[in-house]
């Protein structure tokens, strides 16, 4: 195993270490000078502590990694220290959650907003065409799903500019880290608790995150609600861990599999309408005048939902193509795809802009467009194998939710714990600016 990389900030190989700008910083804005043998000493109660705690994921320069249990393992690439949130963006991110779980459920069930706001994505993308595809056919049958299980993420960054909170997307397939997001905040926890004092910091401003805890009951109630003694042997949950890439689909067989699991009576974690209502394309749909109305009644959500919506379009809207294509470095281009290092940014958005228009028009319609969110930056002391970094960083932040339901009886819906993803600030999400992000936590002020 290694990084799932889901949802997640590419995690590429990082610059050489700084270790001497150790000492120029202290995370809690004091001016005071830690010596480089204090911080050295924390980066290595933190390391011990990652070994003993499992903070760990498969290490790449071992071949045996992945393959022998127990044999390749290195510490996750962790920030020492949390970092500052605002308590009013923490709030507010958590009170999104469970309307944004009740979101997915109803847009689930709108079949034909579903099909038809990805009726032209279907064309030029076959991914997701073959998702549809397979969304079709259990319309077809008139499949119905009555226990409804949704363990979600949603992202989110402060724009610096306007001060707002805006979503960067909905993740509704394989949300990940909520394993290791636990550990890390339980690591910052520790940390602070030993050298609190020395940092300027308190371990009770980390909110305790217990994502893996919550996951696990959400998916251990839809099992109960499934009730397998009605037959024996059968499957009652599916968990997705994969499935939500082209590359996961190498052959037929796959796709056979797929159809197949969707086919069935289990508990899909997600259906294939949870999936598609996580697309790029259905969070600019909903982004729409008039169009979050038609699923949620109280006002009061709708405002708060919309509140989070950055500026996302369409690309058959001829006006902000050309506005893109002339401030290409406020924008970010997005296909229809999950697991990161995918997105397109500054001038290479005015270029594929270009080719596909020169292409002709269906190419657009593969894509989505979004304001570009610039997070303000502070520093950060990154530990990745075993070396610190101290980078100018930029913070994404995570808030797991999970929502279970059979017919007209919801039984969870909650936030469940976050994640914070840390990454140097130049970088754009990966690509060709290579990135460095690490696993973080929250330090509410
Ligand atoms: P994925 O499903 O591949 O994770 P995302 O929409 O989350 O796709 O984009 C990946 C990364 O790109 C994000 O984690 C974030 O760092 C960056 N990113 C995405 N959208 C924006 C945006 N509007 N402004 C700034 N950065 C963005
Ligand atoms: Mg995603
Ligand atoms: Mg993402």
């Amino acid at each position: 195993y290694h990084y799932c990389p889901c949802t997640s900030f590419t995690m590429s190989l990082a610059p050489s270490s700084i270790p001497s700008q150790l000492a120029a910083w202290k995370p809690g804005g004091s001016d005071e000078v830690l010596s480089d043998e204090f911080l050295e000493k924390v980066v290595s109660d933190a390391l011990v502590w990652s070994a003993l705690h499992g903070l760990v994921v498969g290490d790449r320069s071992n071949s045996r990694s992945g393959k022998v249990p127990g044999v390749g393992m290195v510490h996750a690439p962790f920030a020492l220290t949390p970092t500052p949130l605002p308590m009013s963006y923490w709030r507010q991110a958590c009170e999104l959650a469970p309307l944004f779980n009740e979101l997915v459920d109803r847009v689930s069930l709108d079949a034909d907003f579903l099909q038809n706001s990805l009726s032209r994505t279907k064309k030029v993308d076959e991914f997701t065409g073959r998702l549809l595809e397979i969304h079709l056919q259990m319309l077809s049958l008139d499949k119905k799903e009555e226990i409804r299980l949704g363990l979600h993420r949603s992202d989110y960054m402060v724009d610096s500019e306007t001060d707002m909170l805006y979503q960067i997307e909905l993740n509704t397939i394989s949300s990940s880290f909520p394993g290791l997001g636990s550990l890390v905040a339980d690591l910052h926890r520790n940390v602070l608790g030993h050298y609190g004092q020395d940092l300027g910091l308190d371990s009770r401003n980390v909110p305790e995150n217990p994502a893996v805890s919550q996951f696990a009951k959400a998916l251990a109630n839809a099992w109960s609600e499934y009730n397998a003694s009605r037959d024996g042997h059968s499957v009652s949950v599916v968990y997705f861990r994969a499935g939500y890439t082209p590359n996961d689909y190498p052959s037929e067989t796959e796709w056979r599999a797929r159809l197949l699991i969707e086919s069935s009576s289990a508990v899909k974690c997600p259906s294939i309408a949870y999936h598609l209502v996580g697309t790029k394309k259905i969070q600019q749909e909903l982004a729409k005048p008039d169009i979050l109305e038609r699923f949620v009644e109280n006002k009061d959500h709708v405002a708060a939902l919309r509140k989070c919506f950055a500026g996302l379009w369409s690309l058959d809207n001829d006006e902000i193509v050309r506005t893109a294509m002339d401030k290409p470095e406020l924008f970010v281009l997005k296909p229809q795809r999950e697991g990161g290092g995918n997105n397109i940014y500054g001038t290479d958005v005015r270029e594929m802009l270009i080719k596909l228009r020169n292409e002709g028009n269906d190419g657009l319609a593969a894509y989505i467009l979004m304001q570009r969110i610039f997070p303000k930056d502070s520093l950060s002391y990154l530990i990745r194998d075993g070396i610190s970094h101290t980078e100018k960083t930029i913070s994404e932040l995570g808030i797991y939710g999970a929502y279970l339901r059979n017919k007209d009886k919801v039984i969870i819906n909650e936030q469940s714990g976050y994640l914070m993803r840390t990454k140097v600030s130049s970088s754009n999400e990966g690509g060709v600016a290579a990135g460095f992000a690490v696993l973080d936590s929250v330090y509410l002020t």
